[in-house]
């Protein structure tokens, strides 16, 4: 696939971020609760230690629910690290890790001591909007464009926990294929990255497989077709996305889909389960 992660820029960002480690008791690792898996940093079990860790499962309003307590399990059992489901459309939930951090770091707390936490996250999984909250005002810039926090910044919530926020851009999962189609269908890289075609195929086929009833009810199709690609041709033929002559216009059925998807319209979807990328990570390792 053709996203660039320039190694100089994640070569300069896991060095900050390995310097700062040792002033820092705890990681808060923001993911997309569709995709914890492909959201997630590889660098951070390298330099986590045995330094306590938060993965906020972000955007769960968009999640599948059975799916992100499955989630939520997997992470807690094989990871040893908490895992919280949350939105930012629910400022509370946000808030509440603030009481988490301080049962994970009793020792600080008991001493009077500020928690220093780490917050990290790859773009657009939400790490602007949850500092902000956190904060209580307007401190990162949010948006869906890929911003690079220029210098490390130190946040003080005023609760007795200080938030470090990390300097530079990290990536993503991209050894793995599927990870990247993946982040692609959610909005985590841009479409120019792959042919939206593509994604909107990987999309299709997977939805067939995961969430039949719920394309059956958006698209109003009875019948499923077999394949991806059939399903965005009769989208695509339901919803207008016609060349004159009466035939499909693929990348715009798949645009559709995409878009109709990301904003949750299709319905709550989680596009990786930990019995899929548990099976991916063998098959990587076999290779
Ligand atoms: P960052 O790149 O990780 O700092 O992400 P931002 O905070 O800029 O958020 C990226 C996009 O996701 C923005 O359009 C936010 O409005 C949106 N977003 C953030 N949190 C949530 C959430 O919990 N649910 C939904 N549906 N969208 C969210």
């Amino acid at each position: 696939m053709a996203v660039q992660w320039y190694p100089g820029h994640m070569h300069k960002a896991q060095k900050e971020i390995a310097e700062i480690m040792p002033q820092i008791d705890m990681i808060i690792e923001v993911l997309d609760a569709r995709i914890p898996y492909s959201s997630s940093n590889p660098m951070i079990t390298k330099l986590r230690g045995d330094k306590p860790v938060i993965k906020l499962l972000n955007k769960r309003d968009l999640a599948d629910p059975d799916l992100t307590s499955r989630w939520v399990d997997f992470l807690e059992q094989e990871t040893g690290v908490r895992a919280l489901p949350v939105t930012t459309q629910q400022p509370a939930e946000v808030k509440a890790l603030i009481e988490t951090c301080r049962k994970l770091v009793p020792h600080r707390d008991q001493m009077g001591k500020n928690i220093r936490a780490i917050i990290m996250g790859i773009p657009n999984v939400g790490k602007s909007t949850t500092i902000n909250l956190l904060a209580g005002r307007i401190i990162a810039k949010t948006g869906n464009e890929p911003a690079v926090t220029k210098a490390q910044q130190r946040i003080n919530l005023q609760n007795g926990v200080v938030l470090t926020d990390t300097p530079g851009m990290l990536w993503p999962k991209v050894e793995n294929e599927n990870s990247g189609y993946r982040l692609a269908v959610t909005g985590a890289v841009k479409d120019t990255a792959i042919e939206s075609d593509d994604v909107g195929m990987f999309a299709a086929d997977y939805l067939l497989e995961a969430y039949p009833t719920l394309i059956q009810k958006r698209y109003g199709i009875d019948q499923l077709p077999q394949t991806g690609w059939d399903l965005l041709e009769e989208i695509g033929r339901r919803r207008g996305c016609l060349r004159s002559g009466g035939k499909v216009e693929m990348n715009k059925a798949a645009d559709l889909l995409l878009h109709e998807l990301r904003a949750g319209t299709v319905g709550k979807i989680t596009m990786e389960t930990p019995e899929m990328v548990t099976a991916e990570e063998a098959e990587v390792e076999r290779v």
